[in-house]
Order: C-alpha cells, then structure tokens, then sequence
C-alpha cells in the first residue's frame, strides 16, 4: 500500500486492512456535496459502507484514508476488475449542491496528487477512453463508475478538470511546469508585453464611464489621437486669425467676419468635436 507525503494519513479500519488489494491504473475525481474538512470526510467515512482513498478540503489540505494500492469504494466497478486493476479516488469538499469551481487550492492539490500518481503507479497521461481505460477522470465520465447516474463532480468541476486540472497534471508530470515557485522567471519581452496589455491599469480622464481603466497599449494610441486633434485644432485657429487679420481695417461688418471666420475654419477641415465626455483632472 502507498500513502502520498502531501496528504495527511487517517487510515480508516477495518477496510485498510481487510479490502483487497489494487493495481491503481486509474484516477477518479468526486465532488462530495458538502463542505467537509478531511477530518470531517474521516468521520463520515466511519459511519457507511463506502470510501474514498483521498478527502481535499477549500484549502486544498488533503487526508488519506486508504493506501492506492487498496481498493476503495466510490467508484462502482471501478474500485476493482477482476484482473485486480482499480481506481483511486478522490472526494473533495463542495457546497451542498456540488455546483460551485474548486477553489485555486484544489486545484493545485489535484494536479499534485495527479502527477504524483502518475509517477508512483504508472498511471498513464490520458483522460480514461473508456470505463476500464487506464487514465484519469471525473466520477460521471463513464455509467459504469456511476450506476446511479450523479451528476459528480458538477458541471463547474468538470470543465475545470478538462481544461486546468487535467492539463496540469500532464504538465507537471512531463516537467514543462514544474512547482509554480520554480518557474523560470519571465523574460523582459515577456514581462513588456504583459504590461502593455494588462487590462485597467491606468485611469484615463475623459475615458467613459463604462470603461474607465485602459491598457497602456490602448492609453498610447489615444495619446496620439488626441496630439491629431490638438494640431487639427490649432491649424483652423491660424487659419481663422490669419484671416481675421487680412479683415481688420477693411471697413466690413461682424456678420461678414463672423462669416469670414466660419469660412476659414471649414477651410481647414476642422472637427472641433472631441470624442471625451469626462471632465480632464
Ligand atoms: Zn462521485
């Protein structure tokens, strides 16, 4: 039997000792609809007929219940096939209506104990084909793990386990990210483009309201718009006075300047109109 360093060991008797032994070729994922601690999964574990071999709390701390090479009962036919092969399983602390995402912690904890189990028994780094495929998986993937056709670990879980927790474990397994403490230190190109695009860094006076932080990227560009309009702005004003000046002493009334003037500035293809609502502080 194999007990995992990262999980605390509660070794549930009698079945630690009298449930047969396993080959583990497989890894199944549970949702248990509630909220419980590790602890708190022991105790309920005392009191009926099943187990798992793994309990993950919120704060991804982890209890063992059984050894990997034990059967455990969460998953049907899965726990254990005539040719001695099994699933290890995990349950893992949920609200009471198994809808709500792991919490980043256990996610981090399952794609530990995935790798872990990847290197200890062998399990291979594919999500189970089919219901005796070696591999990984959630409790509803195959009805022959779930005779009762439960909806565990939820739809949330599921989408996470295919699109984070699965491709971590194989991550982590094949050593492309190793513990997220050792990753490489990024690049300065890297570390530049993450700045630039970082969504609301920066308070844009006269940005709308309904989008008032912009991307320094995005904060350049209307840099540059608003130079455009500055020097738009100031050719129609020398336009205008230049005009203006050719005027004075020629004897002509304020209606023919003002005239004169709105003529100059259309001359100069002018859109006075600026495109900021907000006042400038
Ligand atoms: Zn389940």
């Amino acid at each position: 039997m194999a007990w995992y360093p990262g999980a605390t060991k509660m070794e549930l008797q009698p079945e630690s000792d009298s449930q047969p032994a396993i080959r583990p070729t497989q890894f199944i994922v549970h949702s248990i609809v509630a909220p419980w601690t590790p602890q708190r999964t022991y105790e309920y574990w005392q009191t009926v007929n099943l187990e798992s071999h793994f309990g993950l709390g919120y704060d991804g701390s982890l209890g063992q219940y059984i050894g990997t090479e034990t059967r455990a009962d969460a998953n049907a036919a899965a726990n254990r096939r005539a040719d001695g092969t099994g699933a290890v399983s995990l349950e893992s602390a949920s609200n009471l209506s198994a809808s709500d995402p792991w919490t980043a912690a256990q996610v981090e904890a399952l794609i530990k104990l995935g790798a872990w189990l990847h290197e200890e028994h062998g399990i291979p780094l594919r999500i189970c084909r089919t219901a005796d495929d070696p591999g990984y998986g959630y409790h509803r993937l195959h009805s022959a793990w779930n005779p009762d056709g439960h909806a565990c670990p939820g739809d949330a879980r599921v989408k996470q386990f295919k699109e984070v927790v699965f491709p971590g474990i194989v991550a982590r397994a094949t050593g492309q990210i190793t513990d997220p403490q050792e990753d490489d230190m990024p690049t300065a190109a890297e570390v530049a483009k993450a700045v630039l695009t970082l969504d609301g860094v920066i308070s844009v006076p006269g940005a709308p309201a309904t989008n008032p932080t912009w991307t320094l990227a995005s904060t350049q560009t209307e840099i540059l718009k608003r130079i455009d309009m500055v020097r738009t702005a100031e050719a129609a004003q020398t336009a205008a006075i230049t005009k203006l000046a050719g005027l004075v002493g020629s004897g002509v009334d304020t209606a023919a300047v003002v005239a004169a003037v709105k003529a100059a500035i259309a001359d100069a293809v002018v859109r006075v109109a600026v495109d900021v609502t907000g006042p400038h502080n």
